[in-house]
């Protein structure tokens, strides 16, 4: 009977910050590939003695379907372990489609994404009410092109919180994109690298017109999230519209209204 095959996020880079699931499956694992160099300390972590633990940042797609094959030959339990989440830019269907073709089983444990952690390590919210209610997570066309209507200048006409994930050496074409989309030079834009990395960390804020020469003068040329947002910096507002969820003339399905709403009666 063959193994398992496991897709497990490891998070952003902190060992703590993979789930208690993903953590358990490392700690029973015969066989661990990891991707890239963010993870290999929660690979090396929790993985049992005599784990067969592989680096794949060498290896071709193929390369690494043959790995896994053969190590589910082999035990029970085999893990992929990617940064972040596996369904964000990780090639989870390259890799799952040789597995339903020979047969060996396999199941995705969700990670923390790094849009998440860059948001934590920065203190800031995504979402905040008439501001923003929505998160498009994209990136730029690098050599991987971008579909049609996916271009960032029309995904930027909403004018909504955008995550640009793999995109830090091509910052100029960010810059171009929200500009063509009506951006303001003096748009927040906030820049994490290595987030939630205990001691690498770097968080750099800026505006439009300054964000890229800001992280030249850091020297950020990698492994770095870009976030462009309305709500960036709202911690500083003067004044903020509130959260019906915690408005007391608000009420919901676990309080009631404590005082009357002056303005909207309607109930989420
Ligand atoms: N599946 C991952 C993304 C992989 S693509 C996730 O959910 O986070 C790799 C890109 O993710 C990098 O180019 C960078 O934009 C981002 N990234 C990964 N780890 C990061 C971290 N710790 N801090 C900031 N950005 C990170």
């Amino acid at each position: 009977m063959p193994g398992k095959v496991w897709f497990v996020g490891a998070g952003p880079g902190d060992p703590d910050l993979i789930t208690v699931k993903g953590r358990a499956l490392l700690e029973r694992a015969g066989a661990i590939l990891f991707a890239g160099s963010l993870v290999d300390v929660a690979a090396t972590l929790y993985a049992p003695n005599g784990c067969e633990i592989r680096d794949s940042k060498d290896m071709t797609l193929e390369e690494m379907t043959v790995w896994l094959l053969a190590a589910a030959d082999r035990h029970d339990t085999v893990v992929r372990l990617q940064t972040g989440d596996p369904s964000l830019y990780g090639a989870l269907v390259e890799m799952t489609r040789p597995l339903d073709t020979a047969g060996i089983a396999w199941a995705v444990v969700p990670g923390v994404s790094s849009a998440l952690a860059s948001a934590a390590a920065a203190g800031e919210t995504l979402t905040l009410p008439e501001v923003t209610q929505t998160v498009i997570l994209t990136r730029v066309a690098g050599r991987t092109p971008m579909p049609a209507g996916e271009e960032l200048e029309a995904l930027a006409a909403h004018h909504s919180t955008l995550c640009i994930f793999l995109s830090i050496t091509l910052l100029h074409d960010v810059q171009r994109a929200l500009r063509a989309a009506g951006w303001a030079e003096d748009a927040p834009m906030l820049v994490v690298q290595k987030a939630s990395w205990p001691g690498a960390e770097k968080i750099v804020r800026g505006t439009l017109a300054d964000i890229k020469r800001k992280c030249q003068a850091e020297k950020i040329g990698a492994q770095a999230m870009i976030i462009a947002s309305p709500a960036l910096g709202a911690r500083d507002w003067p004044s903020l519209v509130r959260s019906k969820l915690y408005d007391p003339s608000f009420s919901h399905r676990f309080r009631p209204a404590t005082a009357r709403s002056p303005g909207d009666p309607s109930h989420e």
